[in-house]
């Protein structure tokens, strides 16, 4: 339904539309351009829409201004890691507090205990530790289930996202052989030796995969959330928790996304019973932070261990890990952000959203669809897949890129990589009434209409 030559036509005008609004970001992309590799801190951040990325100068709650002096209504987040809104008060005066009086020490802090407590309450494991990043927790865990089990490998869901973690960088390729994924930069060893890769919602593949007694953990999200909102089927997750016992593999789940399902994740939310779950990204209100959890099993099994000198700890940890501007930060952040009142007020935001597009996808006849998860909503240009593959399959880079440079020149910022919209209690219906007003002039555009 989509004219491609019209589509292309309208990007170029929104390109040049985002270079002309913007000269100061583009002075600064220019100077950057040559220290910087690639012009950019990370590589990531070449894939914003634009031809330069905007250098942004200040946010607070759910809004940002760039050096242009131009607000936006953020709906990305950080992708998650600001989903408490940005710069909260209360945060900022526990970072500037422990900032006055000691950042790391390599000693724990007084808010060490607080915020394992308060991680149990919310997600119901035993036992916790923190890392500086989901991708290190992940890492971390993973090390742990090899430890425990003695198996070699793991296993993850094809299209999955756990960060830079090696080991999950996989995918199937059309034969069903685990591969790299596509492009990847400086493939990593043979990620066939490392790693069994199932489509999400196939018990019956993940059956078969923990068939050969190797796989030490199973790491997924409980619904992907990096290609797209992909929601388990009834009673995946029943199977799920079944198999991997069954097979003697442990059950990681990664709730670093789906945090937006509420105060303890999905874990809480549907009532699962992971051996360890992972979480990152929003708990430090921005500060690098994320813990892991682990089951009372795994706590008796590993605890005595590390506590004796019997095992290298070498491999889990940094020396910055745990340090206590970080627990300041998350529990200031556990103590005012991410409650049940402060969903109570983004999910209904993030329904409203859906909503909205639905409502634009309706009135002109087109085959896509919204997902919603929690605070986490996102559009496909497809029905709602029951997979990554065939999510991954439904990806429309050109019309994904038009769509959120449209949107960003009206001062709306989407997720990079998919069409994702995030909410926290500082957005408004204003705010999303706005970007439902936007998608819809985008659509009527893209259609002539
Ligand atoms: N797990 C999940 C589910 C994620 O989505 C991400 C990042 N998008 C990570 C882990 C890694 O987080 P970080 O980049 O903060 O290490």
């Amino acid at each position: 339904m989509i004219d491609r030559t019209r589509l292309r036509e309208l990007h170029a005008a929104e390109e040049r539309r985002f270079v002309d609004d913007r000269p100061r970001s583009a002075a600064l992309a220019k100077e950057a351009g040559d220290a910087l590799l690639a012009g950019v801190p990370m590589p990531w951040m070449t894939r914003w829409p634009g031809a330069f990325p905007l250098v942004f100068e200040r946010a607070s709650g759910a809004r940002f201004t760039d050096v242009d002096g131009r607000e936006y209504v953020d709906l990305c987040l950080g992708d998650t890691g600001a989903m408490t809104g940005h710069a909260l008060p209360e945060v900022t005066e526990a970072i500037a507090e422990r900032a006055a009086t000691g950042i790391t020490t390599m000693l724990p802090s007084t808010d060490a205990a607080w915020v394992a407590e308060e991680l149990r309450r919310r997600f119901g494991l035993a036992r916790w530790q923190m890392a500086m990043s989901a991708t290190d927790a992940n890492r971390f865990v993973l090390r742990f289930a090899r430890h425990l089990t003695g198996r070699p490998k793991v296993a993850v869901m094809d299209w999955c996202y756990h960060g830079t973690v090696d080991e999950t960088l996989a995918v199937l390729d059309e034969g069903g052989r685990v591969v790299p994924r596509p492009g990847a930069l400086g493939p990593q060893v043979d990620v066939a030796v490392t790693t069994r890769v199932v489509p999400f919602n196939d018990p019956a593949a993940l059956e078969a995969a923990l068939a050969h007694g190797d796989v030490a953990a199973l790491l997924m999200e409980p619904a992907l959330t990096n290609i797209g909102i992909v929601l388990p089927e009834d009673g995946y997750l029943d199977e799920v928790r079944r198999l991997t016992r069954a097979a003697g593999t442990l059950l990681i789940i990664d709730e670093t996304h789906t945090i937006c399902a509420g105060p303890g994740g999905a874990t809480r939310a549907w009532g699962l019973d992971p051996d360890i779950l992972v979480v990152g990204k929003p708990i430090g209100a921005g500060v690098p932070a994320a813990a892991y959890g682990v089951s009372a099993d795994v706590a008796d099994a590993l605890g005595p261990q590390m506590r004796s000198h019997d095992i290298d700890v070498a491999g889990v940890g940094g020396t910055l890990t745990g340090n206590a501007l970080a627990l300041a930060a998350v529990r200031r952040t556990l103590s005012v952000a991410l409650r049940e009142e402060d969903f109570a007020m983004a999910i209904p935001l993030a329904q409203r959203w859906a909503d909205g597009v639905a409502g634009v996808i309706a009135a002109h006849g087109l085959p896509w669809h919204v997902q919603r998860l929690g605070a986490r909503a996102e559009y496909w240009f497809c029905p709602p897949p029951r997979d990554g593959a065939s999510a991954a399959a439904a990806v429309d880079e050109e019309l994904e890129a038009f769509l959120h440079l449209w949107a960003l020149n009206r001062g709306i910022l989407l997720t990079p990589f998919h069409n994702m919209a995030l909410f926290s209690p500082h957005h408004t219906e204003a705010d999303v009434d706005l970007h439902t007003r936007v998608f819809g002039e985008a659509v009527e555009a893209l259609l002539g209409r």
